[in-house]
């Protein structure tokens, strides 16, 4: 049972951090960050994917709300499961699966339909429905997707984080040296002694 005011936010990207909302054990993800609709504003204001005004306002309409608000969750938990299942068939070197591809494109699709172009070219959103967390998401997810960082794509040795790899060599064997790698340093220790 993760916090996502706790969370640590070691992706490298907005898109594979989303993934790692669900964290735990490889083959049996049992770290959930986002228990709550206002789980998902909290995490999307902490990777700056919503300002503060927005995420206050989202989080005060749910509480008046609370069914449709958690049909938005819904939404972009299977979004998650969908963005997931393609990051791990790209690590493994598999084609990713179709349904996942749609997946992808609906959410994207939803996100245009909503967005307004700036002077500057960049998408923007300004409506405040439930779903508005999950435009920019989809739009980040796509970004991801279509750019390089993808070819650094990795995944800790110990947990099912995912992380894009910046070190110069591609080391990185950790989501995080506090967490999985202090983990790892402690257990070798021991076997040493
Ligand atoms: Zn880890």
């Amino acid at each position: 049972m993760g916090d996502v005011r706790a969370m640590r936010l070691v992706g490298g990207h907005p898109a594979v951090d989303f993934v790692n909302t669900l964290g735990g054990a490889k083959n049996t993800p049992n770290d959930e960050y986002l228990h709550a609709y206002s789980d998902l504003v909290i995490w999307s204001e902490r990777t700056g994917l919503i300002d503060s005004e927005l995420a206050g306002g989202l989080a005060r309409t749910a509480e008046r709300r609370p069914q449709p608000a958690a049909t938005a969750l819904e939404d972009a938990l299977q979004l998650r499961g969908h963005v997931d299942a393609i990051l791990r068939a790209t690590l493994a070197g598999r084609a990713p699966r179709a349904a996942d591809l749609d997946a992808v494109r609906r959410a994207e699709v939803d996100a245009l339909a909503h967005a307004a172009l700036t002077p500057h070219f960049a998408w923007t959103w300004t409506a405040t429905a439930f779903e508005r967390p999950l435009w920019p998401l989809a739009h980040a997810v796509l970004d991801l997707l279509h750019s390089k960082p993808l070819d650094r794509l990795g995944e800790c040795e110990r947990c099912r984080w995912m992380f894009v790899d910046t070190s110069a060599n591609r080391s990185r064997r950790w989501c995080s040296m506090d967490a999985c790698g202090a983990i790892e340093k402690m257990r070798r220790h021991r076997a040493k002694h």
